[in-house]
């Protein structure tokens, strides 16, 4: 077994070779896929490409592929894995490849505020809604706990739903797509509260947390909370017939002066519905925007600014065809069975809704 060192300084085109080859041997045993955050040399290696709800759905249904590499990072490994099940196995080129936004909330500190509502005797009213961009631990809570997992694509429908089964939901642990969603579905600020897990009792009066209909958890994706007002009023300056186009995950003021906000998939169908010769400026992170550009030369496709995602950018060519030339190295995703049974709950009542 070659060293992960030697495919670090070996040809790209060695590299795509051997990626090539291993792929047309497996057929449609291995699966490898790619969320649109990637780095294009990575994508152009991938079998399906997409945000992590398609790329949920791929890992789901796709029964046929015994071997899933899934370069993105870690929650969404985990999420391919807990719904490929027992038989089939998940890699991941890049293990150090985490999320900032995920690591907003950990387990102890959603069972602490789980217990104050309860205390309260709030937490009968409340249905938990944790974001896809978070732990194993957390999807296996909302599943214990009659909740559910969303992801941008969908976090209004998980919104209507929980609020359908209870009167109130808790949604974490990303505050602005808590946020910019409960707002486009109607509900009042006077109605939202924010819990901070570094205050005593989420710094919540009692009353605000029995009066609430949405309970916001205070975290955030660094990615996307990098894009201002400023940036949109230049880029209005700049271009003043242009469209802009943000991710949910933005601040409320900037996906409040852009023209659209959504998911991924959103973003990418906005570009390509837009007519040709159309200025659009796209608020998500830069690998996306960029091939956004280059999907749509008709277009004048431009980002509202340069922001990376560290994490994404992570998985290079070298570690996937590492991963694939070494199978099985120790790449491998697991989740402890009792964790993905109750996370397995809460993510196909996403898959159903
Ligand atoms: Fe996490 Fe934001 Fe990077 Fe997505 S873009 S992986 S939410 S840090």
């Amino acid at each position: 077994m070659q060293s992960l060192q030697s495919y670090k300084i070996m040809d790209e085109k060695e590299l795509k070779k051997r990626i090539a080859d291993i792929r047309a041997r497996y057929k449609n045993r291995l699966l490898i896929l790619a969320h649109c955050y990637q780095q294009d040399e990575i994508v152009e290696c991938a079998d399906f490409v997409g945000d992590s709800y398609a790329l949920a759905m791929q890992a789901s249904k796709n029964r046929d592929a015994e071997l899933i590499v899934f370069c993105g990072v870690k929650f969404m490994a985990e999420a391919a894995a807990i719904l490929a099940g027992n038989n089939r196995k998940v890699f991941m080129p890049d293990l150090d490849a985490g999320c900032p936004l995920a690591d907003c909330a950990d387990i102890d500190q959603v069972e602490a505020a789980w217990n104050t509502l309860k205390k309260l005797d709030i937490s009968k009213d409340v249905v938990p809604i944790t974001y896809m961009n978070s732990s194993a631990e957390l999807k296996a809570f909302c599943g214990k706990n009659g909740g559910i997992v969303c992801t941008s694509s969908n976090a209004k429908a998980a919104m209507n739903w929980s609020l359908s089964q209870k009167q109130k939901l808790f949604f974490f642990p990303d505050e602005n797509l808590g946020r910019n969603t409960a707002r486009a579905g109607n509900i009042n600020v006077s109605d939202i509260v924010l819990w901070d897990p570094l205050k005593n009792h989420g710094g919540c009066g009692e009353k605000d947390l029995a009066n609430a209909r949405v309970i916001l958890w205070k975290g955030f994706c660094h990615v996307h909370t990098f894009f201002t007002v400023d940036h949109i009023k230049s880029a209005r300056e700049k271009y003043p017939e242009c469209l802009i186009a943000v991710h949910p995950e933005c601040n409320e003021d900037v996906v409040m002066l852009s023209d659209a906000n959504g998911s991924t998939s959103f973003l990418k169908k906005y570009v390509e519905d837009a007519p040709s010769g159309k200025t659009i400026i796209i608020g998500t992170e830069i690998n996306m925007a960029h091939r956004l550009g280059k999907e749509n030369p008709d277009k004048n496709v431009l980002p509202l600014a340069r922001s990376l995602c560290p994490n994404m950018f992570k998985t290079s060519i070298s570690d996937l065809c590492y991963v694939l030339d070494n199978f099985p190295v120790d790449n491998e995703i697991s989740v402890p069975q009792y964790i993905a049974d109750d996370a397995r709950l809460a993510l196909e009542r996403m898959l159903n809704i």
